[in-house]
């Protein structure tokens, strides 16, 4: 019954306020002018989808009432954290027909081609008159609105915006190079000497030959810029490319068998279970890896008193470049239903989490209860960073939820310790990174779509196949390579590539 008053009154203030306006007849509970205050006369209950399950509770996050008191809105998240999987959450959803207003997704291409059948809200429509945060931040960063950017030319959903720009890097047994007297690994060649001396000159100093001088949790393929190779989709000079099509992978596999075959990569990296990382380090027998900044650096801390001097810290990549990177926009973010009877608020809503104020509170929280504002900023405190579940905490109150948001790279750095700062800054100041391959299925129409998932599933799933059997040695890299590459353009390969120049050339 609130709702429906709401609806009236605000209908009808909105009539008085935005009187000429184009959007006037559109039923909306807009009546402010929004920004980073009031969206709302009256106090109104928007529902929303949202993934629940990553953090530990219902949803109800403690901060959208807190906003509330801001924005004059609420929400109410309508998933149930009993929903184990987003994506059947999601799909059940949208066969129910009955949409909340606001939605979230992790599949831009599926939500989009939704949005292109009418369930979503092109949201380009409104961003000028009712999203001016998300305006500006458009403005000023073109490629986040080209790649957000749907076939048909309209926006279906507001991105994650991450902060910082370095994601993974390499780290190194700094300790084992001391007590072997080698200095950091500046090329592969070193890389190789470095390694090799890992693998036979004991220096977790036990006695056995039992060092794993390269691991990875959960890909190697880092590992395939030491040879100036891609290990899948790249683009160069305004060229499509596969990297497992090309000349230089099997130069690049050809060394990484014999790294393999001379116990330099972990042997069992296709088969490890859990986390690699924390066994390899916690046993004091990895010896070099590549991984996230944040959490690989952290356990300088929590192993300093179970392994003496243990020491792993970033280096510059071998290679000099590095695969990962930072995206310049998330593919999580929300959308507005088109069944919404509140369009108008809910954009505005969505726009409040990018203003100043939204902005802040998202990565920080309240002023006083999760932080301090210290010259100017705002500075987490300092039983708030020392409880080891800081990062759950912080989610289980709404801080830092996966949703159309700016994130705020300050708000790393107050948790992240100085050994992982200071790899970040080397590789974002050398600017390591190769460039990032486009969000071309984001640009397909669903046609494209389909022929892009038909031959891509066939393709990659054959190519990572073979690699596992070439390094296990199940099959000769000689022998078959050629039948191998025979076998991806019998599944389309010269097509995939095609394709997607098509899309990209369009796009751009
Ligand atoms: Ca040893």
């Amino acid at each position: 019954m609130l709702k429906k008053i709401t609806a009236i009154f605000c209908s009808v203030v909105m009539a008085v306020s935005m009187a000429g306006c184009q959007k006037e007849q559109k039923a909306s509970n807009a009546v402010t002018a929004g920004g980073d205050g009031k969206l709302c006369e009256e106090y109104t209950e928007l529902t929303a989808f949202y993934n629940a399950n990553k953090s530990t509770d219902d949803g109800q996050h403690p901060l959208f009432a807190e906003a509330a008191k801001i924005t004059n809105v609420g929400l109410e998240v309508t998933i149930s954290k009993n929903n184990s999987d987003f994506t059947q959450a999601f799909n059940l959803m949208v066969a129910g027909g009955d949409m909340p207003d606001i939605v979230m997704t992790y599949d831009p291409v599926s939500f989009s081609q939704l949005g292109e059948e009418g369930a979503f809200v092109p949201l380009n429509e409104y961003i000028d008159e009712f999203a001016p945060n998300v305006k500006k931040i458009l403005n000023e960063n073109p490629e986040i609105k080209e790649r957000i950017t749907a076939a048909d030319g309209n926006i279906y959903y507001l991105p994650h915006i991450p902060g910082g720009v370095a994601s993974t890097g390499w780290f190194i047994r700094q300790d084992w190079l001391d007590k072997l007297g080698l200095p950091v690994p500046e090329n592969t060649e070193d890389l190789y000497n470095v390694l090799t001396a890992f693998r036979n000159q004991d220096p977790n100093g036990n006695g056995l030959k039992d060092e794993v001088p390269v691991f990875e949790d959960d890909s190697m393929n880092e590992l395939f810029t030491l040879w100036g190779a891609r290990p899948a989709w790249y683009i160069e000079d305004g060229k499509v490319n596969y990297g497992p099509y090309t000349s230089s992978y099997k130069t690049a596999v050809e060394n990484i068998v014999k790294w393999f075959s001379e116990g330099l990569i972990d042997r069992e990296i296709f088969t490890r279970a859990g986390s690699p990382r924390e066994r390899m380090l916690g046993d004091n027998i990895g010896g070099c890896t590549v991984n996230w900044f944040g959490s690989t650096a952290n356990y300088n801390d929590s192993l300093k008193d179970i392994i003496p001097g243990f020491s792993f810290v970033p280096m510059a990549p071998p290679s000099g470049v590095v695969l990962s990177r930072r995206p310049i926009s998330s593919l999580y973010g929300w959308g507005v239903s088109a069944s919404s009877k509140n369009i108008e608020l809910a954009i505005k809503y969505l726009d409040f989490w990018y203003s100043e104020k939204g902005s802040t509170m998202m990565n920080f929280g309240i002023e006083g209860t999760h932080y301090d504002v210290v010259d100017g900023k705002p500075i987490f405190k300092a039983e708030l960073l020392a409880d080891p579940n800081f990062q759950k905490n912080l989610k289980n109150f709404g801080i830092q939820l996966d949703i159309g948001f700016k994130q705020n790279f300050d708000y790393e750095r107050q948790w992240i310790n100085s050994i992982a700062e200071s790899g970040m800054d080397m590789y974002e100041k050398n600017d390591y990174f190769v460039e990032q391959f486009p969000y071309i299925i984001g640009w397909m129409n669903s046609d494209e779509i389909d022929e892009y998932k038909k031959l891509q599933t066939q393709i990659d799933t054959y190519s990572q196949e073979m690699l596992q059997k070439w390094i296990l040695g199940a099959e000769k890299l000689d022998e078959t390579y050629e039948q191998y590459l025979k076998q991806l353009e019998k599944f389309g390969v010269k097509r995939l590539i095609e394709l997607q120049q098509e899309v990209y050339d369009r796009h751009n």
